[in-house]
């Protein structure tokens, strides 16, 4: 259903009446515009992907009450952000900061704290403030999402100069996603080591508007090309966090490297995992691989052409191994374990040069192919690869979650280096876990440069609550045999981040009891996203709010 009745009422933040809360919202329209400030009192509304809600997560693991904000803010400027600040310190009202709200499988635009009131920067806030075309930087607003960036850079004519690097999915913010450190596939795709420059509003009641790196200067033109300044490197502590509220960021561009040709390799055996990735390991670092190399599981190929599951199998459990074999036969990769996705840059006789070895290394694991692009028609999901890799937004991988009515999905994704051992290790892990959930495995190992993301997305019912329950167990099952082996995520989602932030505990939890001090420094009041990514500013700390 689209429209759900809220059965839990207005969600009032915790310490504050609701009285007392309706009074100081009424204060708020009063400083920002009654157009600007909604109460979230009646109903949800999921809606999808191009219009998702922005007080609660489409794709919710928990009870969607449990994570919905009372209330929406739109500032239109970094003034109503500083008064928004002042105003929830004033009252004690917690405020979840948003860009475009679309974070799907992290929590999308739902706030850890019941009650938060969502500060959706992205709605007024969407400007592309600067595109520097002798520098390939650009500076932007929360709302700009890659699509934006894309449609403005062809817009200026500067679209075969200059490319952009887009995510899975190009409706993110170019802001948020790196933030939340989110990465892309092309060689600029590692999005936080890309951005050059931060301005952000602190959560003090002073709400202090600072800028990282050469912004500390006053004036001057080198604010988006390097990004360290002088004194300490402060970017770091605003991604991942809940330590301020960013209302510009400098970004790179990429040069149009002159030429670019994908390329696919399937490869027969579950167990050909171990000797590719030590084959992948050294193309990689040596950039003869230019791109984070995607491995991608035969199921998930076949579930990213967006059939339900059903259409495949009707049984329970998850999808055996014969079935969906024997289904891929009929497919443009054939039967095969494993796809590999790539890209090579540069005129031809460059990636000629760098496509020979590639092929010769791959070629060494017995029964390897390489696809013929030219024999794949429009609608393979090799051209949605081949689109995003040369840094062309597009959604196509949102297909995957038709795999499951009501689907949704949210990802384990543990980092480790790219060796044969490792990957061996957390795929049998996760393939345990999933067989005893009764859960589809679709893993992907997506390799940065000297370490490898394996991104395991489960897709379930959100409707059906026994396998909302089953998909939350099987992911704390998973981070917890990771961690006993030595492996964190890079990222999760707002129900697993008390867990996940438990697990890089060195030295009596030391590196949390930092993040204590920094955040009961710069957000005394602890107004500011409470919970996020494990911090909980003290007037919360130790009070039973961790999952
Ligand atoms: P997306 O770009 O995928 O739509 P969001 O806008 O939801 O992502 O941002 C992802 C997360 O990053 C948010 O949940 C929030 O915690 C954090 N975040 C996003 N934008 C900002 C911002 N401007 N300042 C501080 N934190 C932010």
């Amino acid at each position: 259903p689209d429209f759900v009745p809220l059965t839990r009422g207005l969600a009032v933040p915790q310490g504050i009446s609701k009285a007392s809360f309706l009074s100081a919202v009424h204060h708020l329209k009063a400083l920002l515009g009654t157009e600007n400030v909604e109460l979230n009192d009646t109903e949800i509304k999921n809606g999808w992907y191009m219009e998702h809600p922005n007080t609660h997560d489409m794709m919710p693991l928990l009870h969607t009450e449990e994570f919905l904000a009372s209330a929406v803010v739109y500032p239109g400027s970094v003034q109503d952000v500083q008064l928004t600040v002042k105003w929830a310190n004033k009252h004690l009202i917690p405020l979840h900061p948003i860009s475009i709200g679309r974070n799907l499988g992290y929590g999308g635009a739902a706030p850890r704290v019941r009650g938060s009131v969502t500060l959706d920067l992205g709605r007024r806030m969407n400007k592309i403030l600067d595109i520097n075309a002798e520098d390939y930087t650009c500076l932007v607003e929360p709302g700009v999402t890659f699509y934006a960036l894309y449609e403005e850079l062809q817009r200026r004519g500067l679209g075969d100069k200059m490319w952009i690097d887009t995510p899975d999915l190009g409706g993110g913010s170019v802001i948020g996603n790196t933030l939340d450190r989110g990465v892309g596939y092309t060689p600029y795709g590692d999005h936080w080591a890309m951005h050059s420059g931060l301005e952000v509003v602190l959560p003090g009641p002073e709400a202090n508007l600072v800028r990282t790196g050469m912004g500390g200067l006053d004036g001057g033109n080198t604010w988006q090309v390097f990004p360290y300044g002088f004194g300490p490197s402060s970017d770091g502590i605003f991604s991942q966090s809940n330590f301020g509220i960013v209302t510009k960021m400098g970004m790179a561009l990429m040069p149009n490297p002159g030429g670019y040709e994908s390329f696919m390799y399937t490869f027969p055996r579950e167990s050909d995992l171990a000797p590719l990735i030590d084959i992948i390991r050294p193309l990689r670092i040596s950039n003869i691989l230019e791109n984070v190399a995607q491995l991608r599981h035969g199921l998930q190929t076949l579930s990213v052409k967006g059939h339900p599951r059903t259409k495949f199998y009707k049984g329970s459990g998850p999808v055996p191994e014969n079935v969906w074999r024997k289904e891929l036969q009929d497919t443009a990769t054939g039967e095969c374990a494993w796809v590999y996705y790539g890209m090579s840059y540069g005129p031809a006789h460059i990636r000629k040069y760098k496509l020979d070895v590639i092929h010769s290394e791959f070629l060494r694991i017995p029964g390897a192919k390489k696809i013929d692009p030219s024999t794949l028609p429009a609608d393979e999901y090799f051209w949605s690869r081949d689109r995003i890799a040369s840094g062309t937004p597009d959604f196509e991988e949102l297909l995957w979650v038709n795999w499951m009515p009501n689907g949704a999905h949210i990802a384990f994704s543990p980092v480790s280096p790219i060796r044969g051992p490792d990957a061996t290790k957390l795929y049998e892990l996760a393939k345990k876990r999933h067989d005893e959930a009764g859960i589809d495995l679709m893993p992907a190992f997506c390799v940065g440069l000297r370490e490898m993301h394996l991104i395991v997305e489960i897709v379930f019912d959100s409707e059906d609550e026994g396998m909302r329950a089953r998909a939350e167990k099987c992911l704390r099952d998973m981070i917890d045999d990771a961690a006993a082996l030595g492996y964190g995520e890079y990222r999760t989602h707002l129900a697993l981040m008390d867990q996940v932030a438990g697990t890089y505990n060195w030295n009596d939890g030391a590196l949390m009891k930092m993040n204590n001090t920094l955040k009961d420094a710069l957000d005394p009041n602890g107004i500011l996203a409470p919970g996020r990514c494990g911090i909980w500013p003290a007037r919360y700390r130790n009070r039973g709010w961790e999952l």
